[in-house]
Order: structure tokens, then sequence, then C-alpha cells
């Protein structure tokens, strides 16, 4: 842990409070945040839980050490959506090979995605397909718990075996009756209970389990990949605010019954949505503009839009509250930027400090435009600082800076040097001496000096004395030993 007591406070969506940050273990701090279904390009309102959550990353780990943080993003590669995206784009293939195609290209897609928008990588990244044993188990855990019941070729969950059902949401089983009455569901026992294991015909993804050939539910797999990586209790679960129910509350129910524990995580964080005109962004509206399209064409304001831009306007907002995206906001986003970068081109930051009051604001709940209105107003080597800190300053212009800094400094040392020749090599010219000739002199003794000849290297010292010129070592910036003269007066 860094110095002092960390003070980090966060909403907690099961308690509807803001609460005292106190991880399980400060030295395995570990949080599971809901990824991608790789069956398409991610939407831009998709990047906000990526690039919220990978501040709280971020700031988890400077509090309590980066290798004190375990961030789990899985990646949700069976999904009806795939098959479907699978068979539209290879119908001529093998269903499984037609389906690696989409989720291979869509998680390279969306890895490189992420990398644009300045965010680090998450400790593990699991793909559902590689956890369906661990899924499997769970899935027999609650039948043999009584939690889960098999019908009609399903295996479901038993929402009625679980007592406080419903609290992460605020619904309880009668909401949901209400809401089902639409539903063809006549298998379930109750309206709410949920899939756990379907069977799966022969054009449709399959593993053999002891309920017959199928595949899993959406929910099962983040609570068998949380447990894998995280164990049965761990720290903060994160998605976008849709996710609530039925996704979270679902994996809670899974998680919490087949282990017998009273916790599935403590804290459950949610982001609100990135609207248009009032409507969530979303694949289903068609309202969406991808990531990949901002970063690479000029379909959304007439320009492209650097990954820290996209990044700045999604947190000049509090992740809590909605945003409306618009090119309005990405301009005054980028103008920001603009004045940054320019920053970062005089200052590395090396240089300075993360200030106080930027960290403080982050660790309120993540106040990111608190964070940033502080940024605005720390001096600019610390607002470099912070805003590398914060993602909003990239690596690559990090490099480009401290080369450019590299290159002036050496060649204000050239500079120098040359001065000092030139007036030396004038007041060689008053004594009558060569410059060449004691140039050549200084060369032999630093020859002789690294051969550690040192009886010759004194000698040449005390010839040249003797002529009046005084020699003077010291290291380069490469650290190899240089000599300058000068005449004494
Ligand atoms: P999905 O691929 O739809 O499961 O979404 C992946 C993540 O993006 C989830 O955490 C969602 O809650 C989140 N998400 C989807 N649409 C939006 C949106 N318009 N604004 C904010 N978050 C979103
Ligand atoms: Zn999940």
């Amino acid at each position: 842990m860094t110095s002092g007591t960390p003070q980090i406070t966060l909403y907690n969506t099961l308690t509807r409070t803001k609460e005292r940050f106190v991880p399980l273990d400060a030295n395995n701090v570990r949080m599971y945040v809901c990824g991608p279904t790789v069956y398409d390009f991610a939407h831009i309102g998709n990047a906000r839980p990526v690039i919220v959550f990978d501040v709280l990353f971020r700031l988890l780990r400077h509090v309590y050490g980066a290798e004190h943080v375990t961030y789990v993003r899985n990646i949700t590669d069976v999904d009806d959506k795939i098959n479907a995206r699978a068979l539209r784009d290879f119908p001529d293939l093998p269903l499984n090979e037609a389906i690696r195609r989409v989720t291979e290209k869509t998680e390279t897609q969306f890895l490189s995605d992420a990398r644009a928008l300045g965010t680090l990588e998450p400790t593990v990244q699991p793909r559902a397909t590689d956890n369906i044993a661990e899924m499997q188990a769970l899935i027999g855990s609650l039948l043999q718990r009584g939690h889960a019941y098999n019908a009609a070729g399903e295996v479901l969950f038993d929402t009625t075996s679980m007592p406080d059902y419903g609290q992460l949401s605020g619904r309880n089983l009668e909401d949901n009756l209400a809401g089902a009455r639409i539903a063809v569901d006549a298998h379930k026992k109750n309206p709410a209970d949920f899939v756990l294991w379907k069977q799966s015909s022969d054009s449709e993804p399959g593993w053999d389990s002891p309920w017959g050939r199928g595949r899993p539910g959406w929910h099962i797999e983040c609570s068998a990949m949380s447990e894998r990586y995280l164990g049965q209790t761990f720290d903060i679960h994160g998605g976008g605010l849709d996710l609530i129910f039925p996704h979270h509350e679902n994996e809670i129910a899974q998680s919490r019954c087949a282990h017998g524990t009273h916790a599935m995580a403590n804290i459950w964080m949610h982001n609100g949505f990135l609207q248009v005109e009032g409507q969530k962004m979303s694949k289903s509206l068609g309202n969406f503009v991808t990531i990949n399209e901002l970063l690479e064409t000029d379909k959304f304001g007439g320009r492209k839009w650097p990954g820290e831009v996209l990044r700045l306007a999604m947190l000049m907002t509090h992740y809590r509250e909605p945003i409306d995206f618009s090119v309005k906001r990405l301009e005054e986003a980028r103008a920001t930027w603009l004045n940054w970068r320019d920053a970062v081109r005089r200052f590395i930051p090396e240089d300075g400090q993360i200030p106080a009051s930027i960290l403080e604001a982050l660790e309120d709940d993540l106040n990111t435009p608190l964070a940033i209105a502080n940024l605005a107003k720390a001096e600019a080597k610390d607002a470099v600082a912070a805003g590398y800190f914060m993602g909003l300053i990239s690596d690559h212009d990090l490099r480009y800076a401290r080369k450019a800094r590299q290159e002036l400094k050496a060649g204000i040392h050239d500079a120098v040097e040359r001065a000092f020749s030139s007036a030396a090599a004038d007041d060689l010219a008053a004594i009558g001496v060569e410059a060449s000739e004691v140039g050549g002199q200084v060369a032999a003794r630093l020859a002789a000096l690294n051969a550690k000849d040192f009886a010759k290297a004194d000698a040449i010292r005390n010839e040249l004395a003797e002529q009046g010129i005084a020699l003077m070592d010291y290291k380069d910036e490469a650290g190899q030993r240089q000599t300058r003269w000068e005449v004494k007066r």
C-alpha cells in the first residue's frame, strides 16, 4: 500500500449507498467486469464500462500496488447472436469453424479498440468457451442443492428456492410474475426462473453434459469465471446499468446458492448509459456508432477522433450519470486534449506528482469530472503526471516527449561544448599553440586513461600544464569519459 490510509468510497447498487471501500484482502483486491459478446464491432456505448472500470483499476493499483489487484473481464463467445452471425457470414463453413472466425475477429477488434481508448489490459480475460466444465460443475451443485430443476430439456434455476432473490434490482417475484404474462414459458415452475443449460440442435454449438448435448445460459458463465479467477466471494463486480436485471441478479442467485455464501461480490457498480437524443445507444435501436468508426473514419462529426479524446469525452461526466453523445462534446474534449498535448511536449511525468486533489476526487466514487477540473488547475508538470495516470495522455505521446527532451538536452550540451572549445581555441591562438595539437594530446591521454596507463596520462597532463593548459575530466551523456581544456590565466 502507498502512504496513508486509502479512503476510497464507492456507490454500491446492492445497498444503494456510497460505502467506504474495504477489500477482503488488501494483498489481492479483486474486481470482475462483464465483457463483450463478440459477434460484432463494439459501439461507443460499450466503451463506457471499459473506460470507467479502467479508471477504477488504475486507482486500485495506485492505492494497493499494481501487483495486488486482479481485474477479470470476460469474453462472451457463446451466444445465439454469434451463431446467427456465423451462419450469415460464413454459410459454407462448418458451424464451429464459422463461429471461430466470427469470435476471433471480433475479439481482436475489441482488444484493439480497448487499447486505443488508453485502457490497461485486465489481469485475466477468460473466454466462456474455455470454462464450460466450470459452468457444468456449478450447475451440478445447484441441482444437488435443490436450487435447479430439469424441464423440457433445459436446466432451470428455481428462483423460489432463494428467499432473498431480487435484492440487487429491488424486484420481488411478484413483479416478475406480472412481467411474465406475455412469455410462453409453460415449462417453468415460476416465470422468473432462468436457463442454466439448454439443449442444442445439430445446427447449434453444443457440449456434452449430464443433461445432454447443449450450451450454457448467459448468466452462468460469469458465475463460473469469477469463481475460477477471483474465488467464491470477491470485492467489486461491475457493468452497465442494463445488466442489473436480469444478468447480475441471476449471477448472484447462482453463485450464492451454489456455494452457500452470503455474497458473491461486496460492491456492485453500474455505469449509466451513453445516449443519443435521450435514448440508450444500442445495436437493436440502430442509433450507434462503433468505436472503430470514431477512431478510423470521419463518419461522425467529419473527422477522426483520437482514443484519448473519446476517453476524455466519457470521463467529463460522472460514471453514474447519463451521457448525451454528440459532436459538440467531442469537440470540447478535443480542444482540452490539444492543450494537454502541448503541455506534454514540455513536461514529462517523471517531473510531476499526481496532485492530492485529483486522487481525492477519484477516491470519491470515481469523481472524474472533478478530477479533470482539478487537473486544469494543477501546475503543468503535475497535470501531465495526472493525465498520464488517468490514461488521458498516451504512452505514445510520452515516448515522443521523452525523445524530444533527450534531443534537446543533448543539443544544449553540444552547443556548450562547441562554445567552450571555440573560446579555448582563441586563447590557444593568443599563446601561439595549435588547437589541433592540444586536441591530439588530449585524445592520446584519454586513450592512456582508458587503457589504465596512468603514468602516461599524467605525463601528458604535466606537459600541457607547462604550456599553461589545464585539463578537466567529465563524463558525457552516454557515460563516456571526456576532457575539456582551458588556457590558464
Ligand atoms: P453488451 O455487449 O450489450 O452485453 O454490453 C457490454 C457492456 O456495455 C455492458 O456492461 C453493458 O451494460 C454496456 N453498455 C451497453 N450499451 C451501453 C450504453 N449505451 N451506455 C453505457 N453502457 C452500455
Ligand atoms: Zn456477467
